[in-house]
């Protein structure tokens, strides 16, 4: 047999590493993100009747982030922050935006840089597939904020069954109901889908990877899955005969369409000899609301809305096989802000110094080359709601409602937030309380009125208030 002296040995794997690293030059970016998926509702969270296996994959093969954060606890305002690397508290974006393709200051505001804009600049292809939630105006057009492909709907939600899609342009939706019954757009045309919507993302996102193949590229695929309404197909609904629920039953279903999509994109990425060379991250854009689609948020308190750990804390996950460790539990806490800092440190892009990107690279936090937290503190604010959290270490403040005096947990010892210590640890409590009022200091009201503002909504809420 053939043995190599260790001279050799050394030159091979010198060789083999500055080959792998030339490869990890500009890796490619696949962020896909769920609706209002549950923190428990994956199974490397824990999830036991709805199997998640392809999602699981990324956790498995890469690293599972405990405390993964995002920055808001609905679906706007939390895309705006992951699309800009920023708090979208600092530029006004703390509403869900009304659906109105007449407002061009309904949605992210144009002096912002997006993850797209700056990926573009270091020649990546930059698509994004589903929802986009982030204006339905021209300006806002995700092809006007970066990115170079599209393929979904403008609106907060969609219904998934194509027979129901009736309105054929977008800009004919006068409401966000309506918006749910637009056809969807490629890039600007509309296109009547074929398939259930799920599927049909699923097979955009294959065909965006497979037609950029040759450059770097970004791809956000944002599943408006498991989001109401609540609908979906016989083939997947029959994988579940044991639950019972409807409800649950077919939120079920729905995840496990969005996982048959995460495997096709892994698949391909496989077939391309990509895998090595992507960061694929996998996440919620905020905590379940189980009562209104059977998600579950254990055990964590609270859902969707709620400045409790079930309103922001998420399902998170990223792979990387040409970076990060595999099969890793990363405890320390992270926010989805952290996305557009890592690949832009990792691909060279640029940040503009007007708006300093409040995430930071978590590659090297990861790995271990940096020791300590990546972030001193996650913030939360809620305007309307005057909801306010913080979260620095083991403790957390937490304002959970207007007018309601800060709690404070160990949520690393009590991450069900059930003790309440603030009455027993003053100086946590004071010191956490000033490093919040700082950083809301540098924040500004919202800028456009929100869903919650429209005559629908507020009828909608005062039914439910009389029942
Ligand atoms: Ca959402």
């Amino acid at each position: 047999m053939k043995t190599h002296s260790p001279r050799t040995t050394l030159f091979l794997s010198l060789a083999v590493t500055s080959f792998s690293m030339a490869r990890a030059d500009k890796p490619n970016l696949v962020v896909i993100m769920a609706d209002d998926l549950g923190y428990a509702d994956v199974g490397f969270n824990g999830c036991e009747d709805i199997p998640t296996p392809h999602i699981d994959s990324i956790a498995a093969d890469g690293v599972k982030f405990t405390n993964g954060y995002v920055s808001y606890a609905v679906c706007g305002p939390s895309r705006a922050g992951f699309i800009t690397g920023r708090y979208e508290q600092r530029f006004g974006f703390e509403r869900n935006p009304q659906y109105r393709p007449d407002d061009p200051k309904m949605g992210l505001p144009t002096e912002e840089t997006t993850i797209a804009n700056s990926l573009g600049k270091v020649g990546y292809r930059c698509g994004v597939v589903g929802k986009w939630h982030l204006g339905a105006n021209d300006v806002h057009h995700p092809l006007e904020r970066g990115f170079h492909q599209f393929f979904g709907h403008l609106g907060g939600g969609h219904r998934y069954m194509p027979e129901e899609l009736t309105i054929k342009e977008s800009t004919a939706a006068t409401g966000e109901a309506e918006s749910y019954r637009t056809w969807i757009l490629n890039n600007h045309t509309p296109v009547k889908p074929t398939k259930y919507l799920t599927d049909q993302f699923s097979d955009a996102a294959v065909t965006f990877v497979s037609s950029n193949k040759d450059k770097p590229f970004f791809l956000f695929l944002s599943y408006n899955a498991p989001h109401t309404p609540l609908q979906a197909t016989t083939e997947y609904l029959n994988r579940f005969p044991d639950i019972t629920d409807k409800k649950r039953k077919t939120y079920a279903a729905m995840v496990s369409a969005v996982d048959d999509g995460v495997g096709r994109v892994l698949g391909k990425l496989r077939e391309f000899k990509m895998e090595d060379n992507t960061l694929v991250f996998f996440l919620s854009d905020n905590g379940g609301p189980t009562t209104k689609n059977a998600s579950r948020n254990t055990p964590l308190k609270g859902d969707k809305g709620s400045a409790w750990e079930g309103g922001y804390r998420v399902p998170f996950a990223a792979r990387w096989p040409g970076g990060l460790p595999k099969g890793k539990a990363y405890r320390q806490p992270v926010s989805s802000l952290d996305i557009f800092a890592t690949i832009a440190a990792l691909s060279g892009a640029p940040i503009d110094p007007q708006r300093p990107l409040d995430g930071v690279n978590l590659v090297p936090y990861v790995t271990g080359k940096k020791i300590g937290p990546p972030h001193e503190a996650i913030y939360l604010r809620m305007f309307d709601s005057q909801k306010y959290a913080i979260r620095s270490g083991d403790h957390k403040l937490v304002i959970p409602a207007r007018n309601v005096k800060p709690q404070l947990y160990n949520v690393t010892a009590d991450v069900s937030e059930s003790t309440n210590l603030a009455s027993g640890n003053p100086e946590i409590l004071d010191e956490l309380k000033q490093n919040l009022d700082a950083w809301t200091r540098g924040l500004v009201e919202p800028r456009f009125p929100g869903l919650i503002h429209t005559p629908a909504y507020q009828n909608r809420a005062k039914k439910a208030k009389a029942k």
